[in-house]
């Protein structure tokens, strides 16, 4: 662990991963996908196609696609996890992610409803899985600390004053809270959250 970090908020980069924009940090910038969903929706329904054909060149065509489609998404992991890992480093800040095996194992025992519908896509998609990977080996090799948090409630808690409701999160893109009236992008405020979390982590009866 550095021992620069001062345990506030401040020495802590949070990052929300999600569909639409693939991570969000808490500095409020996006870092998008819409480029990564466009040709995955393009290669499921070549998929589709292709299947239902089931001739040897469907089969090859398809093989074709996929190796693609994987070289396409680990480009933009690449990319995405180098930035983060630059940023984190300029600022001199542990990088703080939603520890997701904790949610995989509520999942399982049977306890889903609590897993909100974006966690499940983030789950459910592999190439969110590499992101993580390869945001975990860069940070390592910039000696940049990476701390995983308790992902439980991070999009419908308030980043400003704590208040915990799911009716604060209006849609997949605004935040209200409806005991302050505080109002930004969702995942902004889910990225505030996680990083907060990151001081519970370091130091537990750390203030933020
Ligand atoms: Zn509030």
């Amino acid at each position: 662990m550095p021992t620069n970090l001062k345990n506030t908020r401040n020495d802590f980069l949070g990052v929300d991963l999600g569909i639409a924009k693939i991570a969000t940090t808490s500095d409020g910038k996006f870092y998008s996908g819409t480029k990564v969903k466009n040709i995955r929706r393009r290669y499921f329904r070549l998929r589709q196609r292709l299947q239902s054909k089931g001739t040897k060149s469907a089969k090859r065509k398809l093989k074709q696609r996929r190796q693609k489609k994987s070289r396409f998404v680990a480009d933009v992991n690449h990319c995405i996890s180098k930035r983060l890992v630059e940023v984190a480093k300029g600022t001199q800040r542990a990088i703080v992610l939603e520890d997701l095996k904790g949610i995989r194992e509520r999942a399982r025992k049977g306890t889903r409803k609590t897993v909100c519908k974006t966690m499940r896509q983030v789950l459910s998609s592999w190439s969110f899985y590499q992101l993580r990977q390869f945001i975990e080996y860069k940070a390592r090799a910039a000696g940049i600390l990476v701390i995983y948090v308790d992902p439980r409630n991070t999009s419908r808690t308030c980043s400003k004053c704590g208040n915990v409701d799911k009716k604060n999160r209006r849609d997949q893109k605004h935040f209200v809270c409806n005991a302050c009236g505080h109002a930004l992008n969702a995942d902004i405020n889910a990225a505030l959250n996680i990083a907060r979390r990151g001081v519970d982590v370091i130091q537990p009866n750390a203030v933020a």
